[in-house]
């Protein structure tokens, strides 16, 4: 039977995009090579911009209750001592920490909400090709017991990971750069006198070691700037043996290993697809984009990649949608993965930057507060937006005020009030109250119309991720008629098939 979407990979990006799907009443398929779940611990941060998203995808709760929160990010020197730290209060958001849990629990967590929309991952089921027709795709299924089928479905996700085979079938590639050198990546239990309120970055002359608190007394490390006698060391020794000699060798005996359950060498990338959609086929998460870990958003923009193409795919499925809706799903977030690599970049740089800095002995200047607030937003995925989408847009009349206003493509700061799946328009101030009928009748059950007196008189559209779709000040009949125009250009009331 043909369903209306088929996701590859059932790691954080499937997983998430199948909920969002799902939640939105798309039917979905979701297939994963691995028979077995893993138990390894890879990406551990979840950024507050993140949360929201879970939170509106009904997965906030069980990932705040399972998570450490880390209200920190500090640099130390090899003696324990805070060289410099990040707080993340006044980020500007409901939650003003990262959760940090290991990605197995996560993808656990998504996992079952899946399940509560009736949705079971197919394990042990590769797909072998993928190939789009005229009004479809065409995805091959290989089982390890030799068995094949070919699933047919409306769209494709893939979420295959950095070796995506969604992506070969759009002969693209991931383009840009390697970093250089070899890390470390370890699920460990240490002692010493680190707080657990935050993430450390301990950077010494001999390298660095990153340690960030997780659930059950455990830590994350990176383990960096490996030489050539630790890089031939790897697979050597026991991961436990390896991992001790690393820190003694930047930290003395200021942190001592007690355990390891889990280690691998890993390098670091900043690479995009040139294409993320392409012919049904959407690439999303690793398939479409890597960044450093340093910035710790790779996991995370995987999310924001499905929450932007859910309620869009949702819409085209049931014939609501025009093709430019589609389309922006690419030029959306092509832009914010573009943004995720810059910033994951800087992370990068700095984390070299204090080890260099360890090596000399000088000390940057610490930088302005202005660039440090704006830091702490970006760090927590505070400022993905898409200002320059074609899909977003303003009515402002001569001499009217928008100052204070969220601008068009904006995260909207009180989104996670607007439940459900729909677009809302708020009407703020005295807007006619005949105009909001109006827009009630003519958009039914896609778009809620609320009127909020007491404030500028305004119009704001609040896309169902929670971002400004449109915004018309004030909110008179010109208004209001913008931004009606604007709904049509991509959004019809009744189902065109
Ligand atoms: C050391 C390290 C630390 C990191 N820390 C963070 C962090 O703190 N925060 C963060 O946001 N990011 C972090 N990242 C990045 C993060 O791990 C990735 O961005 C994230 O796992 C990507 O998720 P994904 O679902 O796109 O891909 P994956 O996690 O790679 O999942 C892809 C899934 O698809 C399956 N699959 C592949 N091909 C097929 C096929 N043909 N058929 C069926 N199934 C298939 C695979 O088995 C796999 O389960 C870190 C990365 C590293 C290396």
């Amino acid at each position: 039977m043909p369903v209306e979407v088929f996701v590859v990979g059932a790691g954080p990006s499937g997983l998430f995009s199948a909920i969002e799907l799902a939640r939105h009443g798309v039917q979905v398929r979701v297939v994963e090579r691995d028979p077995q779940p893993h138990h390894q611990a890879r990406a551990t941060t979840i950024q507050p911009g993140t949360l929201e998203l879970l939170s509106r995808a009904g997965v906030g709760e069980a990932i705040l209750a399972a998570s450490e929160h880390l209200r920190f990010a500090r640099l130390l020197d090899p003696n324990l001592q805070i060289i410099s730290e990040l707080d993340f209060a006044g980020a500007g958001c409901e939650w003003e920490y990262q959760c940090a849990l290991p990605q197995w629990r996560t993808e656990q967590i998504l996992t079952e909400r899946l399940g509560e929309f009736g949705v079971m991952v197919e394990r042990g089921v590769t797909a072998g090709s993928v190939q789009s027709t005229a009004d479809g795709v065409r995805v091959r299924l290989e089982r390890a017991d030799g068995t094949t089928e070919v699933g047919e479905a409306s769209w494709v996700i893939g979420a295959g990971g950095a070796h995506s085979i969604t992506r070969a079938s759009m002969h693209e590639e991931l383009a840009g750069d390697t970093y250089p050198g070899t890390a470390l990546v370890g699920d460990v239990r240490v002692r010493g006198k680190l707080p657990r309120d935050g993430g450390a970055l301990i950077a010494s002359a001999a390298g660095y070691v990153l340690l960030a608190p997780l659930p059950e007394d455990r830590w994350i490390t990176f383990i960096g700037d490996l030489d050539e006698g630790e890089v031939e060391r790897l697979g050597r020794e026991s991961p436990l043996e390896t991992i001790a000699a690393f820190m003694k060798r930047r930290l003395g005996a200021n942190v001592a290993l007690d355990d390891v359950a889990w280690a691998a060498p890993f390098r670091m990338h900043h690479r995009l697809s040139r294409r993320l959609a392409g012919e049904r086929r959407f690439l999303l998460g690793d398939a479409g984009h890597l960044s450093s870990p340093f910035g710790g958003e790779g996991l995370n923009s995987g999310l924001h990649d499905g929450c932007n193409l859910g309620w869009k795919l949702a819409l085209a499925a049931r014939g609501h949608a025009g093709p430019g809706l589609l389309e922006s799903f690419e030029h959306e977030r092509v832009s914010a993965d573009r943004h995720v690599l810059e910033v994951s970049g800087q992370l990068h740089a700095l984390a070299h930057a204090a080890v260099e800095s360890a090596r000399t002995g000088v000390r940057p200047a610490p930088p302005p507060p202005e660039q440090v607030a704006a830091l702490v937003r970006a760090r927590c995925m505070l400022d993905v937006e898409y200002a320059d989408s074609p899909l977003v847009g303003e009515y402002v009349a001569g001499g009217a005020d928008a100052t204070g206003l969220p601008g068009p493509g904006v995260r909207y700061p009180q989104g996670l009030e607007l439940a459900g799946t729909r677009h809302h328009i708020l009407l703020f101030g005295d807007a006619e109250e005949a105009a909001a009928a109006r827009l009630r009748d003519r958009w039914g059950a896609l778009v809620g119309v609320a009127h909020v007196t007491d404030a500028t008189p305004s119009a704001l559209l609040i896309r169902p991720d929670g971002y400004v779709g449109f915004r018309a000040v004030p909110a008179d009949a010109t208004g209001i008629e913008a931004l009606d125009a604007h709904l049509r250009t991509y959004l019809f009331p009744t189902p065109r098939r």
